[in-house]
């Protein structure tokens, strides 16, 4: 017998990315619609309408890197480019009716917990209430630009990958692009044809590994595709099939890893012949064990005459360029950092405030933590979409987003139908959680010894260790013990768990 709701709950998700897409279409099939999305940005997509750089490409292939609930079947490239993955969430958002609920332009200030629900307060002064807030805030929204002495006195173009500016123009100029990540390749390889001196500042090199990036999606396919919606759904289960191989090779140390290994040591091996510059290329650490760089151009663009790798240490930035340890000095006129971001930043800088007053830097001294990805001992009634250790680099981002929201969509029915008015994981299944992701890091590839964006200040790896199926067994129904649970009937007071 359905379920009777007797009230509807109040819901303001902030960020209008991935994450928050996923949360409010899952809530509005399911019947929630009393929702407003906050969106600090300009425009919906997230890391999509912030990241503009010459050569963006997503380097995951589109028919994966899609919502499964909006499949698109003509991708004009099988790696889709930034623009067309941005026109895409743009797109969803019209297509199930979300731009009404969307406020541009809205940075989450506070949001305090008043005992029942949450005040939450945009930069304009604005003050708006809910019955729960979900953060969809994002992993890589900060940039991180290393304080390099002298950068202030560069009389040239300064610009980070992740705050693109087209005015600065890179057409035959003296480039400098400092970082080696999927950011820095990409760029390399966009920006190396048109400028007159290309030099890429590695200070680690990084395994790339080739794909044919710029492949077309077939036509043909696109028809099939749009022609029968059974088959895009299978072409999609396979995809998320396929991506659990790759989980398997980040996660155990078996002959598929080694194997996808050596493909990545032979990309290198068979583009670059010149023995100096690949062993410069070489790194000291396993293939896959930061974030995989894959390109189809990157080898090509760095052996180009007008580019060079510089792999000395950068001591300073002058008024007219970059010193290198070695003495040398780089002429440059345009200072391109692919340097990252700060990755664990999850909801910062946002006055966040739970139960008694706790604030988020108060529940995460000792770094960011979560139950299941999702929820926060301390702050009933608040739950994150992709928050901490969500998986990037095992499981499809918008898989894991649907999922996570549909788990947090039961909580929000039992709230409709009167059975709970708070609900707020416990310390312990939180610290057995983590536990269990702590144990489960040990043989993952990201634990073989390198230094990556992955790991926290803590010396945890933020990333998500359990393949899809056991994913999927912890995000399809919430088990009561592991919540405190605030019921109308005991007037909102909060009932202990039995859990241990
Ligand atoms: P990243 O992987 O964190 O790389 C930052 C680079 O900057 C590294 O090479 C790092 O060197 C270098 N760096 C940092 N501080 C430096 C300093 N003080 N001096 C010299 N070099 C410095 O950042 P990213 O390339 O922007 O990528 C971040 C993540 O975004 C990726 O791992 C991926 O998850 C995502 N991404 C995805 C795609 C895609 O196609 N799907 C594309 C771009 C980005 P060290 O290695 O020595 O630290």
């Amino acid at each position: 017998m359905a379920t009777k709701l007797i009230r509807a709950p109040k819901i303001i998700i902030i960020g209008a990315g991935v994450a928050g897409i996923a949360a409010a279409v899952t809530f509005k099939k399911a019947g929630f619609d009393d929702f407003v999305i906050l969106e600090k940005g300009a425009d919906v997509g997230g890391v999509w309408f912030w990241n503009r750089y010459p050569g963006l490409t997503c380097d995951v292939p589109s028919q994966l890197y899609q919502f499964g609930f909006a499949p698109k079947p003509d991708w004009s490239r099988v790696w889709a480019t930034g623009p067309e993955i941005q026109r895409y969430h743009a797109e969803v958002v019209d297509k199930f009716g979300l731009r009404e609920h969307v406020r541009l332009n809205s940075e989450v200030t506070d949001a305090v917990f008043d005992g029942r629900g949450w005040v939450v307060t945009v930069a304009d002064g604005t003050e708006l209430t809910a019955d729960f807030v979900i953060a969809a805030t994002g992993v890589l929204h900060h940039p991180f630009t290393p304080d390099l002495p002298g950068l202030d006195s560069f009389e040239g173009s300064v610009v980070h990958t992740a705050r693109w500016d087209d005015s600065i123009g890179t057409a035959g100029k003296r480039i400098a692009v400092v970082g080696s990540g999927s950011t820095g390749v990409q760029v390399v390889s966009a920006l190396q044809p048109d400028a007159v001196k290309l030099t890429q500042f590695a200070r680690t090199p990084q395994w790339v590994l080739w794909a044919p990036m710029g492949a077309g999606q077939s036509p043909v396919l696109a028809k099939l595709l749009a022609a029968s919606p059974e088959l895009h759904g299978r072409v999609y289960a396979v995809s998320l099939w396929a991506s659990g191989i790759l989980a398997d090779v980040a996660l155990r140390p078996t002959w598929r890893r080694r194997a996808l290994q050596r493909l990545a040591k032979l990309s290198l091996r068979a583009q670059v012949r010149n023995k100096s510059l690949r062993e410069a290329l070489t790194p000291d650490y396993q293939p896959l064990c930061k974030r995989q760089v894959i390109s189809g151009t990157y080898y090509q663009a760095i052996q180009a005459d007008n580019a060079e790798l510089v792999t000395d240490k950068i001591t300073e930035v002058t008024p007219t360029g970059i010193r290198t340890a070695d003495g040398r000095d780089h002429d440059i006129d345009v200072i391109v950092f692919a340097t990252g971001f700060h990755p664990h930043n999850y909801m910062r800088p946002m006055n966040l405030r739970g139960r008694d007053g706790l604030t988020i830097d108060e529940a995460w001294a000792k770094g960011p933590r979560a139950y299941r990805m999702t929820a926060i001992p301390g702050f009933p009634n608040l739950f994150t979409v992709l928050g901490p250790n969500s998986p990037t680099g095992s499981i499809s981002l918008q898989y894991s987003a649907e999922l996570t929201a549909r788990y947090i969509t039961q909580w929000l029915h039992r709230y409709a139908a009167g059975e709970v008015d708070t609900v707020e994981v416990t310390e312990q299944a939180t610290a057995r959680f983590n536990d269990a992701v702590a144990e489960a890091m040990g043989p993952t590839v990201w634990n073989t010894g390198c230094n990556s964006w992955y790991f926290t200040d803590q010396n945890t790896i933020d990333l998500w260790p359990f393949d899809r199926k056991t994913t999927t067994a912890m995000l399809t129904e919430p088990d009561d013990r592991d919540f405190l649970i605030g019921s109308p009937a005991r007037c909102g007071a909060v009932a202990e768990s039995t859990t241990v």
